[in-house]
């Protein structure tokens, strides 16, 4: 494993592409190379993933491999925007690879295709400076968090449903609560969109959110939403966040080295 940042090179491409990001002076030409220099791993392209994944993409984040099993439907469109109507049937992570790089042939996106577990998921989070994680249920939330754990990778994690989001980041360093603080494993009681529905522009609100955590936590600039959870209620627009304590009887954490 390895979490050094490299400096690349930027060429004179590269300063016109990325120059309104590099005039602001918390980015500048240092945080740009950093930027070029990231690996991400996003779990799950759909609403939330298509907007993680395009704007890492075109903020020029280096590396980002896409996780996700399933095919795109067309039901997916409505809200899964970086799809086209022609890519329905298509494995999600070959045609979202297809289009990333169509926006950006600097990044490399790496795609994997099933569901990940066990060893093969803690390296994957080993590989990565931070896991994205815009899947849609329990189960899965409960495995990359429990990889991000035993790895100490930072976690962002999004919801959405309906015209509600969820926005949270765990560092996973010392104090950091963790997904199982948050909400104790009671099995797969999730409801999905699938269920219930979701307006579209709501999951690309909460995955912008994760974006930008994920820019901000790679270039260690602002406040991250670290041990706090944003809530938001679209409807209405009422936004609010709510600090998460490290549960020290929590499942997952509470053993886990460096978090003592
Ligand atoms: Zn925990």
């Amino acid at each position: 494993m390895s979490r050094t940042v490299e400096k690349t090179e930027l060429s004179d491409q590269d300063l016109l592409r990325y120059s309104r990001q590099i005039m602001l002076p918390q980015i500048d030409l240092s945080g740009q190379q950093k930027l070029l220099a990231s690996r991400v791993v996003l779990f799950g392209v759909g609403g939330l993933g298509s907007t993680v994944a395009m704007y890492l993409v075109t903020s020029g984040v280096g590396r980002i491999t896409l996780v996700d099993p399933d095919r795109v439907d067309l039901s997916n469109l409505q809200r899964q925007v970086v799809f086209l109507s022609d890519d329905i049937g298509c494995e999600k992570v070959s045609a979202a690879r297809q289009r990333l790089t169509a926006m950006n042939q600097q990044v490399e996106v790496r795609t994997i295709n099933s569901v990940l577990s066990g060893a093969r998921l803690r390296q994957v989070a080993s590989e990565a400076d931070l896991v994205v994680d815009a899947t849609d249920n329990f189960s899965a939330r409960y495995a990359i968090n429990r990889a991000c754990v035993e790895t100490h990778t930072p976690l962002i994690v999004g919801a959405a449903i309906r015209f509600e989001g969820q926005v949270t980041v765990f560092t996973m360093k010392s104090q950091s609560a963790c997904y199982g603080c948050l909400y104790p494993d009671q099995g797969d009681l999730e409801e999905s969109c699938a269920q219930t529905g979701i307006l579209g522009s709501v999951a690309g609100l909460v995955g912008c959110l994760q974006a930008t955590e994920a820019i901000k936590l790679l270039l260690n600039h602002g406040k991250i939403l670290s041990n706090k959870i944003l809530l938001i209620d679209a409807l209405n627009m009422e936004w609010h966040s709510v600090r998460i304590n490290r549960d020290p009887k929590c499942a997952v954490c509470a053993n886990s080295k460096g978090h003592a």
